[in-house]
C-alpha cells in the first residue's frame, strides 16, 4: 500500500495514446510530477535509449501505457509490426525500470490475449490454458509476453511490477481510422459521416453477434492509479466493467446517439473474431476498485469529442502509428 504523493515522478510511456493520455489527465489531479517524452526525442523500442532517458530523468514509478495497437483489420495485416514493437517496447521499459531502481511498474496488457475458447467470464488464470484467437495472436504473443516478463524481474530481482489485463477501452484520442481501427471508434466515424451525407444505410462488420465489453478510458486511468497504490502482487489483474453487449446492440446504440433515422446493414464477409469476450471483474471489485462511467454515458460524451475534433481536423482519421 503507497500513495501518490509530490515526491513521486510518474512517467507515463504513450501519453499521446488513448490510455496514456487519460492517464495525464487523471495524475494532473494528483501531485505528483508527471514524465513525458514525445517519440521524436525517444523511441520506446530502443533498449539503449530507453535506459538512458530513465537513468536522466529518474522516474519513481512507471505506466506503461505505449503499444502498437489496432483492431481486427490491422491486426491481420501487419503481425510483425505488432509483435515486434510491442516486445522490444516491454524490454525496454522493464529493463531500463530494473536497471535504474524504479520503486513500482504497471504494465498494462490486454483481456484479448486469454484463450479464444475460455470460459466466460473471463479470470485471470484462464491466461495460458488454451489456444489464442488466430487474428490478433502476434499483438497477444508479444502481450502475455510482457506480462510474463513482469513475473519474471519479480522473481529473479524482486522488482514490484504489477499487470492489469483491461477489457476493450474507447473515449477521447482513439484512433478513428476505419480500417485500423477498433469497433467502437469506426461506428462513431460511420454513423457521423453517414448523417453529414445524409446517407440512408451504415454497414457494420461481421455477423453482429459477436460479444464485446466496452470501458471507458478514464475509468481504466483511474483505476491505474488504484493499483499503483493497492496492488502489489505479481498475477495479472482484469479491469473491466463486466458487462458486455452484441455488436449488433452497441451499432443501435451508436445510431440511436449519432443518427437515428439510418439503417443497419452487416457486412457478414468481414470477420467476426472471438464471438464473446467479457471479464470476469471480481478481483478488483474485492479490492475496491469498480468503474464509474456507464456506456450510455461515455459513448454521449466521446460522440460529443469527436464531432467536435472532427470539425476541427485535428484528430487520428488515417493512420495507425505506435502511440
Ligand atoms: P476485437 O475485439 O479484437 O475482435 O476487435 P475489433 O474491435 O476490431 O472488433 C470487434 C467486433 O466488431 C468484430 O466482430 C468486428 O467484426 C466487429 N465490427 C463491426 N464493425 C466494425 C468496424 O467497422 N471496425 C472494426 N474494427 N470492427 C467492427
Amino acid at each position: 500500500m503507497s500513495h501518490i504523493s509530490a515526491a513521486d515522478r510518474i512517467w507515463v510511456t504513450g501519453h499521446r495514446g488513448l490510455l496514456g493520455s487519460a492517464v495525464v489527465r487523471r495524475l494532473k489531479q494528483t501531485n505528483a510530477s508527471i514524465l513525458t517524452c514525445d517519440r521524436q526525442t525517444l523511441d520506446v523500442r530502443d533498449v539503449a535509449s530507453v535506459a538512458r532517458w530513465v537513468g536522466e530523468h529518474r522516474p519513481t514509478q512507471i505506466i506503461h501505457c505505449a503499444g502498437t495497437v489496432g483492431g481486427i483489420w490491422a491486426n491481420s495485416q501487419r503481425p510483425v509490426d505488432f509483435f515486434n514493437d510491442n516486445c522490444l517496447m516491454h524490454i525496454s521499459v522493464l529493463s531500463a525500470a530494473h536497471r535504474h531502481q524504479v520503486q513500482k511498474l504497471l504494465y498494462v496488457g490486454s483481456s484479448c490475449i486469454y484463450p479464444r475458447e475460455c470460459p466466460q467470464p473471463i479470470r485471470e488464470e484462464y491466461l495460458l490454458t488454451d489456444s489464442l484467437e488466430p487474428t490478433n495472436a502476434a499483438y497477444a504473443l508479444a502481450k502475455i509476453s510482457g506480462v510474463m516478463s513482469c513475473q519474471f524481474y519479480r522473481e529473479q530481482h524482486g522488482c514490484n511490477f504489477i499487470s492489469a489485463m483491461p477489457t476493450n477501452l474507447y473515449g477521447p484520442n482513439d484512433n478513428f481510422d476505419l480500417k485500423t481501427s477498433h469497433v467502437l471508434p469506426a461506428l462513431i466515424r460511420r454513423f457521423h459521416e453517414a448523417k453529414l451525407q445524409g446517407d440512408s444505410e451504415v454497414v457494420v462488420w461481421g455477423s453482429g453477434r459477436p460479444r464485446r465489453e466496452f470501458m471507458h478510458v478514464d475509468d481504466l486511468a483511474d483505476a491505474c492509479l488504484f493499483l499503483l497504490q493497492n496492488y502489489d502482487d505479481g498475477r495479472p489483474i482484469n479491469v473491466g466493467t463486466g458487462i458486455d453487449l452484441t455488436i449488433a446492440e452497441l451499432a443501435d446504440l451508436v445510431r440511436y446517439i449519432v443518427y437515428p433515422e439510418v439503417h443497419v446493414r452487416f457486412d457478414s464477409t468481414k470477420p467476426d473474431g472471438t464471438l464473446r469476450k467479457v471479464l470476469d471483474v471480481s478481483r478488483i471489485h474485492e479490492l475496491g476498485w469498480s468503474h464509474t462511467i456507464e456506456l450510455q454515458r461515455g459513448l454521449r460524451q466521446t460522440y460529443d469529442w469527436f464531432a467536435a475534433h472532427y470539425q476541427a481536423g485535428d484528430i487520428r482519421l488515417g493512420t495507425v502509428t505506435p502511440s
